[in-house]
């Protein structure tokens, strides 16, 4: 699957831009997707989502209109010639919007959860050229997202790529799911050719934040955005507070700044190739120096062993923690970065030790 080339439905748009999906985040009625429709027709967007069927969190919210809204997107596609997108959870959903010739299934963060749902789901469009767009699973669980990916894979479908909508989290957080941008970027270093789109949407929460989480995607590369679109965004009957009006959208859209995959200049390609030396060198002293401290981890080692002494002494540990943070703050490095290599270190260094006392 690593070489796979699923890009070729991207390409075959030839846009100038990065992909733009667009869309209320709930199909409410004929009127209002239609409004959002013709709002969109002459942006960037060339794809035009609307959840059909909601997977809420609570009961007794807003599930959709289900099936019965499937005719208002192919008005959609009629009068707006934009291509279609609706979330499908389960095999009923997928022949439905296969029916109706819907252009792109998503599968939801709730669904590419549960990969009995996800196989029943590939199972049941076995084959399909329509495009899949596979969301992250809720919990950060990189092995999750790519088995679910695997899953259309190996039912013939290539047309394929993944979105990135954050990951739940108990901690509090200005995100209402926080993006861990290493998940995506480890995704795209795996597989090179498989379309990335971020949905700033679902990972603000709020409307505030969309341009500079889009911004971000557009830094890391990715190909494109699925973003919340509605008229009336205060009136929508779900995800009120996150979704923007069209002609934010369009605002959003030209105030983004696309990165250039590499340097072009003959000159900058220079300096940068100097620059990725010094960091290189660099590299080998931080490994040269790790090695030596581990060196002298492990004489500790030894000795606490000969002296029966406990491989944790927290007090110690407690004052190497405090100085580095200290030391690292002055030299502009930030507490949390200090305290999360240093652990490592610790914990590598106990485990170290561990081996040496036990062995
Ligand atoms: C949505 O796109 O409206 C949606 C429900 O998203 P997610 O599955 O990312 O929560
Ligand atoms: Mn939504």
């Amino acid at each position: 699957m690593e070489n796979t080339n699923f890009r070729i439905w991207l390409d075959k748009m030839e846009l100038n831009h990065p992909l733009v999906i667009a869309g209320p985040c709930s199909a409410e009625s004929e009127k209002q997707v239609l409004e959002v429709a013709h709002e969109l027709k002459n942006t960037d967007t060339t794809i035009f989502r609307a959840g059909v069927w909601k997977p809420r969190t609570r009961p007794g919210t807003f599930e959709g209109n289900g099936a019965k809204a499937l005719p208002w997107l192919l008005k959609v596609k009629e009068e707006t010639g934009m291509l279609t997108a609706v979330e499908i959870a389960n095999a009923q959903h997928a022949k439905l919007a296969l029916e109706f010739d819907v252009d792109v299934l998503w599968i939801g963060a709730r669904t590419s959860v549960n990969p009995f749902a996800v196989q029943e789901i590939a199972d049941a469009i076995q084959g399909t050229d329509k495009i899949v767009l596979v969301k992250n699973p809720i919990n950060p669980d990189p092995a999750l997202w790519i088995g679910a990916i695997e899953r259309f894979y190996k039912m013939g479908v290539t047309n394929l790529g993944a979105i990135h909508r954050g990951f739940s989290s108990f901690r509090k957080s200005k995100y209402r799911n926080i993006p861990s941008w290493q998940i995506p970027i480890d995704l795209k270093t795996q597989y090179p050719l498989l379309p990335i789109i971020n949905d700033p949407s679902h990972i603000c929460g709020n409307r505030e934040g969309i341009f500079e989480v889009s911004q971000t995607a557009l830094n890391l590369k990715f190909d494109g955005l699925m973003i919340e679109t509605h008229c009336h965004p205060d009136d929508a009957w779900s995800d009120a507070s996150q979704q923007i009006k069209p002609v934010r959208l369009v605002e959003i859209m030209e105030e983004l700044k696309v990165r250039k995959p590499r340097f072009e200049r003959e000159e900058s390609v220079s300096k940068l190739n100097a620059f990725r030396k010094e960091i290189n060198e660099k590299d080998d002293q931080l490994l040269e120096i790790l090695a030596e401290r581990m060196q002298i981890v492990a004489n500790i080692g030894k000795a606490k062993k000969e002296s029966n002494v406990a491989v944790l002494q927290n007090t110690r540990w407690n004052e190497i923690l405090q100085k580095v943070v200290e030391k690292g703050e002055e030299q502009g490095l930030t507490q949390g970065f200090i305290e999360k290599i240093f652990k490592a270190i610790h914990q590598e260094s106990i485990a170290h030790q561990e081996k040496i006392i036990n062995g």
